[in-house]
């Protein structure tokens, strides 16, 4: 799941207002998002970020790979 810029693509926003998703950054309702959140095993929908987190996460997206959750076992 590579973060690219598909700038070539047209922005197609989905409504996800239904789902009651919130930023796992600050806690804000996301109501679209610009791909289709799929469940997973667990029932949740993993860790989604609002439009502004996102952004804030793209610009300063260097060495520090926290996606996906820390490794604590
Ligand atoms: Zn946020």
């Amino acid at each position: 799941m590579a973060y690219q810029d598909n700038n070539r693509f047209q922005r197609q926003m989905f409504d996800i207002t239904s789902l009651g998703i919130t930023c796992a950054e600050c806690g804000a309702a996301i109501t679209q998002l610009p791909f289709e959140p799929t469940k997973k095993e667990d029932g949740t929908y993993g860790k989604l970020y609002c439009y502004e987190c996102n952004k804030k996460r793209m610009r300063d997206r260097g060495p520090r790979r926290d996606f996906g959750g820390r490794s604590s076992y």
